[in-house]
């Protein structure tokens, strides 16, 4: 009896023993995750009312100096080591956590872009400024300030709770994204270039984009996810006239209409993209001065996007062939330069990483996970980084709650206007997925790897 006893005691210290076991393995494992749940809605106001300020005062890329003084305060409050000045307006921080892992890097991109803000938020930027000769308004149409906004607010959390941290978290605030100005440089490839990968030797990176698909969807494509992003100059001269005696000039207005015309047969007629996607697009005219004028000169600018290196040399060639041909038929003098603003790789997601990692997004968004095997045409140079280390990129979907249907099928916008429309909103009541995200894959990747 007694021995029977014995037995059953013995069972039951060691299942209560195992029991605590897994309890405090679990607990140590799901730590920062546990602590981030009970203070993320003391959080997010802050990171809101941040996200919002930073809306209202958009910069332009190299000229992030409000934005960065905002984060390096913000950082050097919290006891965070700020580097600054990187890249012109970038900033690194580093949390030194408090049990031994690896260095994880998080990133955010904080420029905006030249474009007129239409979305009339109460917080709405009214900020104007001279981009390219032109007087324009600055917006952040693509949401970076929502990125920096997110970071800030997974800095202030991690620098209360670092005692719990696997290692070390580099924040990098990085400038310029959009393309720096075209004789600065700038952006990621700058800050790796100013040795910031060297000083702080992170083992892997990740980042996020907000974009228009239903609120709190947390996406991510394996693989190549991204296109790359190429750009092109044509420059057109032609011999000025009075606009009544065209015959006494060379037209260049005409040549670039015949070159819009023609550029657009790039991908519908000369290259073959069955299955291997491309784009070329123009987005810039210049010229011009007067109605009764026919120029001197006319200048078109646009983007190219693959991702492929051999379709993109065979872009490159075909845009110079219709410039060539061109230039004979309408006796203008016609050169073409390719990627003046800089040259973005194809964003590259790890793909054992993505598999390790998709269960820390998933659970940081529950039933709003989507691994998408559809890659996009935009671009980011985020993809430098993830070239010298595995990293992972992933969406988080911002529109108003219940708008948008569709998050598998990516190219499904739902009719909401997205990154770079001057309609572009960025829903508060998502953000918080954005924070969570970042602060699951920092708590579970020392687990993984
Ligand atoms: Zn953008
Ligand atoms: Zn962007």
């Amino acid at each position: 009896m007694l021995i029977k006893t014995l037995i059953i005691y013995n069972l039951y210290m060691k299942s209560l023993l195992t029991f605590c076991l897994i309890f405090i393995s679990t607990n140590i494992l799901a730590e920062l995750k546990i602590k981030l749940d009970q203070e993320i809605e003391e959080l997010m106001p802050k990171v809101i009312e941040w996200r919002h300020d930073i809306h209202q005062y958009p910069e332009l890329g190299n000229r992030e100096f409000r934005t960065s003084k905002k984060i390096e305060e913000h950082l050097v409050s919290l006891g965070i080591e700020v580097e600054t000045k990187i890249a012109y307006t970038g900033l690194v921080g580093l949390i030194k956590g408090g049990k031994p892992g690896p260095t994880i890097a998080l990133r955010a991109d904080m420029d905006a872009l030249p474009v007129e803000e239409k979305t009339g938020l109460p917080f709405a930027s009214k900020v104007r400024t001279t981009y390219l000769g032109n007087d324009v308004g600055v917006m952040h149409a693509c949401g970076h300030d929502a990125h920096v906004a997110i970071l800030m607010g997974v800095a202030e959390f991690l620098a209360k709770n670092k005692s719990d941290i696997k290692g070390n978290i580099m924040l990098i605030f990085q400038p310029a994204e959009e393309g720096p100005p075209e004789d600065e440089g700038g952006g990621a490839k700058m800050m790796l270039e100013e040795g910031i990968f060297e000083r702080y030797k992170p083992e892997v990176i990740f980042g996020l984009h907000v974009t228009n698909i239903p609120n709190g969807v947390l996406l991510v494509k394996s693989g190549p996810a991204m296109a790359a992003a190429s750009s092109y100059r044509i420059k057109i001269k032609g011999v000025q006239a009075h606009g009544s005696t065209p015959w006494a000039g060379i037209d260049p207005i005409m040549a670039t209409s015949q070159l819009i015309e023609s550029l657009n047969t790039v991908v519908s007629r000369r290259i073959n993209i069955i299955n291997n996607p491309a784009v070329v697009s123009v987005g810039m005219i210049k010229t011009g001065t007067r109605a009764n004028i026919i120029p001197e000169d006319s200048m078109l600018m646009g983007t190219i996007r693959t991702f492929d290196p051999e379709l993109r040399k065979e872009v490159y060639e075909e845009i110079e062939q219709i410039a060539a041909g061109v230039a004979v038929g309408t006796g203008t003098e016609i050169t073409v330069e390719f990627d003046v603003g800089g040259f973005f790789p194809v964003t590259y997601n790890d793909p054992k990483l993505v598999e390790a990692m998709k269960g820390s997004l998933a659970s940081a968004s529950p039933g709003k996970f989507v691994e998408s095997d559809i890659p996009v045409t935009g671009a980011e140079d985020f993809s430098y980084f993830s070239q010298e280390i595995p990293g992972l990129y992933f969406w988080l979907g911002v529109n108003k709650p219940g708008v948008g249907l569709d998050a598998v099928n990516f190219g499904d916008r739902s009719g909401v206007p997205g990154n770079h429309s001057p309609y572009f909103i960025v829903d508060d009541s998502a953000l918080d997925k954005g924070v969570r995200a970042f602060v699951h894959l920092v708590d579970d990747y020392p687990d993984k790897f």
